[in-house]
């Protein structure tokens, strides 16, 4: 079985979801002289790996419709009961981080879902705005001058496309709900052609308020235009890869600083393969911006695919929704080792973090990494971060 459910005889394809927290309090200019960040994902780059994907059948709990912003209030709870986690998740509310321990997490809540919390007796605490900021959990108040808007990304784009036009195509996948265009960046030699190479994907901000996803993926672009022909290893990468970078997934949840697409839907629970109707998500792809996504991944073969998150350091590689270990699970464990002995990030099994449902964990090896906003080698090894 290939992506998104439907069948497909090229090629097996490899997902991974990488988390980091948000940026603190660091302005673009600092940021990009953070290009070991860019290597680390070029660790993955480099390898094309075969795998083979199953599919079980998953509970489906349609939950509500709640968007997560600004005013979204950032919330310790107590995990008193074995399947607190998953009660959390499923009622649609964002977990942010776990402790490994599953003693407590921290979640972003609405007053509603804070009093619910509350009737479930996980006993909600909510952290003051300072601490969140310093923890990553929250951006700062400043994060417009530590980030690239989306306009700001689209002339980046635009600017790196005409500045190296043999080796990328700016391509308009589709548009979000608001019609702003998602941009898909391809970056290879013969950039029209076809070519019979491995794929890879990299793609930010299915979460809008993560935004760093958005500056890793520009960084990536432009640390593999500006190396392309010095460098020997990105040329080898340029020349026989066709690299696919997708910075802004859900381009009107991040101007709007919403976790959520601009219809209250969290699109990295929307994805059909095992879609569970967490998230607010009323169907199966039912997002244009998932649909963009989806179409994008039929149209190319990717062997490996990262997706950024924020609000945590860790590396989680695929099941999400399963306990079974996917056929291809000691690939995926050295390919994540290897992306996680580099940043100090913690490696997982999603499964094993927390359950979700629809995620773009959708083949044979989905990752992803959630970055830590200081882009720094984490400190707290108790940690387990949110996606
Ligand atoms: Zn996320």
């Amino acid at each position: 079985m290939g992506i998104c459910g439907l069948h497909c005889d090229r090629h097996c394809r490899h997902y991974t979801n990488i988390h980091v927290p948000y940026l603190e309090n660091r302005g673009i200019t600092e940021m990009r002289r953070s290009t070991h960040v860019a290597h680390q994902v070029i660790v993955l780059l480099v390898c094309g790996v075969i795998g083979i994907s199953s599919i079980v059948g998953g509970t489906v709990v349609v939950s509500g419709t709640s968007i997560h912003g600004p005013d979204s209030i950032v919330a310790t709870v107590t995990l008193s009961q074995a399947n607190a986690v998953s009660l959390i998740e499923r009622h649609g509310i964002p977990i942010l981080t776990v402790d490994q321990a599953k003693i407590s997490a921290v979640v972003l809540a609405s007053p509603e879902e804070f009093a619910w919390l509350a009737s479930m007796k996980l006993s909600p605490r909510a952290v003051p705005d300072g601490v969140a900021e310093q923890q990553g959990w929250k951006p700062g108040t400043d994060h417009g001058r530590d980030f690239h808007s989306y306009a700001q990304m689209t002339a980046l784009l635009q600017n790196i496309s005409a500045t190296y036009p043999d080796i990328t195509q700016l391509y308009d996948l589709g548009h979000s709900v608001q019609g702003r265009t998602i941009w898909g960046l391809k970056v290879t030699d013969n950039p029209t052609v076809e070519e019979d190479e491995p794929e890879v994907r990299m793609c930010g901000v299915h979460h809008g308020n993560e935004y760093m996803g958005a500056e890793l993926c520009l960084l990536l672009a432009q640390y593999l235009t500006d190396n392309y022909g010095t460098n020997d290893t990105i040329t080898d990468l340029v020349d026989n890869r066709e690299i696919w970078i997708i910075p802004m997934v859900n381009p009107d949840g991040h101007e709007m600083g919403t976790r959520e697409n601009v219809n209250g839907v969290d699109l990295n629970r929307d994805y059909g393969y095992m879609w569970g109707g967490w998230g607010g998500s009323p169907g199966p792809f039912s997002q244009m911006e998932t649909q963009v996504m989806r179409v994008n991944a039929l149209e190319n073969a990717f062997v490996l695919s990262l997706s950024f998150h924020t609000s945590a350091a860790v590396v989680n590689y695929i099941w999400n929704y399963k306990a079974q270990r996917a056929p291809d699970d000691a690939v995926m464990v050295a390919l994540s080792n290897q992306y996680g002995s580099r940043t100090g990030y913690d490696v997982t099994e999603g499964y094993d973090w927390y359950q979700t449902m629809g995620t773009p964990m959708i083949s044979a090896m989905d990752v992803e990494v959630t970055l830590t906003g200081q882009l720094r080698p984490r400190t707290q090894t108790s940690k387990v971060p949110g996606r």
